[in-house]
């Protein structure tokens, strides 16, 4: 999606990833290696003015590595939003409130986070965790042991058990002059840890939870001399809002933004990271984006819903995979919803 944007803007991507068969090879030149092999690299970097990610597990060192272009967002931003600690201890350091947590390192110290922390809580790797893999909900001080081993007896983090109203997120777009644009607080929905719709904007959003936002996301800009997209993931609770984690990558609870804003999240990402002016982030009508995930829709079942428009990635089905989007538009919140049960009617996920 990031190279179609860059297509209608003149801005030519190479892309690496490690599948011969992945979505952006599908969409113009890619390299096929490992995101830290030297010579696959020097490749992509060999005739670039910009190096970007949209993945959060890339090697930091790898792009550290990188001499000649530019590395944005910085590889600094990478490594905070890589390790679960340093992630949440940003945010309590900008003033954004996090769970209460506890770093866990083996079975003995999870016995004192749990203390430190209380139950419920959940348990999740400190690194490489996505989609709610990685993480254990604790209940019991009696299955400390079950939780260790579910999360593989990997550095952790022990987090307080959030009884929150509802999941929210915002998508943000920061330029190297500081300029900060973001797109309404997004409502997401998830099933198994999977995101499964959101809704743009979230409904009964009002100013002031935009307002909160938003100066969440631009002391966390600010402090990470953060250049183009990211999202950061709140707990609604309580009336006020919780980090849970930031991606420094467009997100999906942004893809609404092709057909539902002014302009994607994917088109800010490079207007920020290649020096142009940031594009508008006002919003269409009502939206939802349904995330297609394990099994391909019935493409005809879809459109025929008024205001649908299938996103397919060209990837090969496998249960929990995310294969595409739905984005959904309506005049009002009641059609929305009406629009997101007939598509999810439509998705047989497995
Ligand atoms: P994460 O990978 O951290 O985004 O977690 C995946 C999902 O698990 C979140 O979207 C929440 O639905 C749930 N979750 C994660 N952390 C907590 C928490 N501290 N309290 C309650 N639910 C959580």
């Amino acid at each position: 999606m990031l190279v179609q944007a860059g297509e209608r803007l003149g801005i030519a991507c190479v892309t690496l990833d490690p599948a011969a068969d992945s979505s952006a090879a599908q969409v113009g030149p890619a390299i096929v290696g490992a995101y830290d092999d030297p010579k696959a690299i020097a490749l992509l970097v060999a005739d670039a003015d910009v190096v970007t990610y949209e993945f959060e597990n890339v090697p930091v060192d790898a792009m550290r590595a990188v001499h000649g272009p530019a590395v944005l967002p910085p590889p600094s931003a990478l490594e905070a939003a890589q390790d679960r600690i340093a992630e949440k201890t940003l945010f309590t350091e900008v003033g954004l409130p996090a769970p209460t947590f506890a770093a866990v390192d083996d079975l003995g110290s999870l016995a004192t986070a749990v203390e430190a922390v209380g139950l419920p809580a959940v348990l999740k790797t400190r690194r490489l965790g996505y989609d709610g893999r990685g993480q254990a909900v604790l209940r019991s001080s009696e299955l400390l042991e079950d939780a260790w081993r579910a999360v593989g007896e990997v550095p952790s983090i022990l987090e307080a058990f959030v009884p929150f109203e509802r999941e929210l997120s915002i998508v943000a777009a920061r330029a190297a002059d500081g300029e900060l644009r973001c797109y309404p607080l997004v409502e997401n929905h998830h099933r198994e840890g999977i995101l499964r719709v959101s809704y743009a904007p979230a409904p009964e959003l009002t100013d002031e939870l935009q307002t909160q936002a938003e100066g969440h996301a631009r002391a966390i800009g600010e402090r990470l001399e953060y250049v183009g997209v990211f999202a950061i993931e709140l707990f609604h609770a309580n009336g006020g809002l919780l980090g849970n984690e930031m991606a420094p990558r467009v997100h999906n609870s942004g893809h609404w933004t092709i057909e539902g804003a002014e302009t994607s999240q994917f088109e800010n990402h490079l207007r920020a990271i290649c020096g142009l002016p940031l594009g508008g982030v006002g919003v269409r009508d009502h939206v939802a984006m349904v995330n297609v995930i394990g099994r391909e829709p019935d493409a005809s079942a879809i459109l025929t819903i008024p205001g649908a428009h299938l996103h397919s990635y060209g990837k090969q089905p496998r249960p929990g995979r995310k294969l595409g989007h739905v984005t959904l538009l309506a005049e009002d919140p009641d059609t929305l919803r009406e629009r997101v049960l007939q598509v999810s009617g439509h998705l047989t996920d497995s």
